[in-house]
């Protein structure tokens, strides 16, 4: 049994110009059409019991197809400027700007990016059948995100990213740029939703105005990462050299080893990692961290608690706790904060202790002494498995690292950290930071 909205008559009356309607002898027609109908004059007539469905397909001689007529589904022909057939255009358009960005990550080494904007692929094909067989789109998730964390995500970029909201600008890299593209376009299939499917405040398809909306946020938030130096393969770089993106072609393109490979780059202030009781000797019993907001390793976060360092020249104040709680405490620090505090740490890589020296660790109610606590952190890269196969990389693997500027720098024995939970980044501390003249955004090139 069919229903005849007033949203059938609006279309057919205003778009189409008809004046009559014909339905099947059980089609409803709710009140609101009925009042829609007298106050037009359209005509509502019911076939009669037996009747066969006329489309104006069957209503043609010979039953061809019109040229001016398309299909809406299995059963139904509209003219080809009906509002869904205008929305389904756009979704085609929007699907092959996505699969161009695509291509161009894949080429430029940008895996993840490819990956996320698949999902967004793979998502506006699912709202193509959902419209076209009229059934409700099954739950869907976007980048890792159900529709409500996408939605509180793209509000508070600060707050889960580390990045501000971002507006475009010219100089932003080009995967930024790409991305700002597709979400103003994922805006355009917004309206183009609109004009098809909302009447007054009558939406007709709620799950996929969710879908666009939520998609265009997603977007959003891949743009402000990418702002903020992420999926930078497909950037000019910092000082308007021609990067990654360029020495990627000119070396092939592929993802094989033995390629120089761009690689975004994040610097690490000084921190300390505490045990369980030893969070509790400094804040108390029953304490734990209190998360501010998460880093770039999934899982890590920088906690609103902050210790004062003290070694025998000097102190170091306001000193960030990073959770969650860790088997051992651990004090990472430059060669330049060593020196203030005159104790001499031996270079390591997060985790190994072996020869760390002592600090002091004071706290607003308590003090540590925390022996064999503090390291300089060696530099080092965390990749998943996923992108180290990608890179022809493996863990522990040693690297050189070109980072190009107005004071270009190589790091040599920069090691590989492979984890499933880690994101793509070099990290380096504030020491190696100044002696590249490095800042927020940079990236390098491990170098073939
Ligand atoms: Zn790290």
């Amino acid at each position: 049994m069919d229903i005849l909205t007033e949203n059938d008559l609006r279309i057919g009356y205003f778009v189409r110009g008809e004046q009559t309607f014909v339905i099947d002898p059980d089609t409803v027609i709710t009140e609101e059409s009925r009042i829609f109908a007298e106050h037009h004059g359209i005509r509502i007539e019911r076939r009669k019991a037996g009747c066969v469905r006329r489309t104006p397909e069957t209503a043609r001689p010979g039953g061809k197809k019109p040229e001016h007529m398309t299909n809406l589904n299995a059963a139904e022909l509209v003219p080809k400027n009906d509002l869904r057939i205008t929305f389904r255009g756009r979704l085609d358009t929007f699907q092959a700007q996505l699969l161009q960005v695509i291509a161009k990550c894949r080429k430029y080494n940008s895996p993840q990016l490819a990956a996320y904007l698949g999902e967004a692929v793979d998502l506006l094909r699912r709202v193509m059948a959902a419209d076209v067989k009229n059934e409700p789109l099954a739950p869907w998730t976007f980048l890792g995100l159900t529709p409500d964390e996408l939605r509180e995500h793209s509000h508070h970029p600060e707050k889960y990213y580390n990045r501000k909201h971002q507006a475009p600008e010219a100089d932003l890299s080009y995967a930024a740029l790409e991305l700002n593209l597709l979400r103003a376009q994922s805006r355009e299939l917004e309206m183009a939703f609109s004009q098809a499917f909302i009447e007054g405040n009558t939406v007709r398809r709620n799950d996929i105005a969710t879908l666009l909306n939520r998609l265009s946020s997603g977007l959003y938030i891949l743009f402000c990462r990418a702002a903020g130096g992420e999926f930078d393969c497909l950037q000019t770089g910092q000082s308007g050299r021609e990067g990654c993106s360029s020495q990627a072609a000119a070396s092939g393109g592929g993802s094989a080893p033995g390629k120089a490979l761009p690689i975004p780059l994040e610097v690490s202030a000084h921190h300390v990692h505490l045990t369980r009781a030893d969070v509790e000797t400094l804040f108390g019993k029953g304490h734990s961290l209190t998360p501010k907001r998460d880093l770039s390793q999934p899982g890590q976060f920088l906690s609103e608690e902050r210790v004062t360092l003290r070694g025998p020249k000097g102190e170091i104040r306001n000193v960030a706790v990073l959770g969650p709680e860790r088997p051992a405490t651990q004090t990472e620090l430059s060669i330049s904060d060593a020196c203030a505090l005159g104790i001499n740490p031996p270079i390591r890589l997060s985790g190994d202790l072996a020869g760390a020296a002592d600090v002091t660790i004071i706290s607003p109610t308590g003090s540590l002494e925390a022996k064999g606590s503090a390291i300089i952190a060696r530099s080092h890269i965390h990749l998943t498995e996923e992108d180290a196969a990608e890179m022809g990389l493996s863990n522990n693997q040693l690297v050189s690292v070109e980072v190009d500027g107005d004071r270009p720098v190589t790091f040599r024995d920069v090691v590989v950290r492979v984890s499933r939970k880690s994101r793509k980044f070099m990290h380096i501390d504030f020491d190696e930071a100044n002696a590249a003249h490095i800042g927020k955004g940079a990236s390098g090139l491990i170098l073939p």
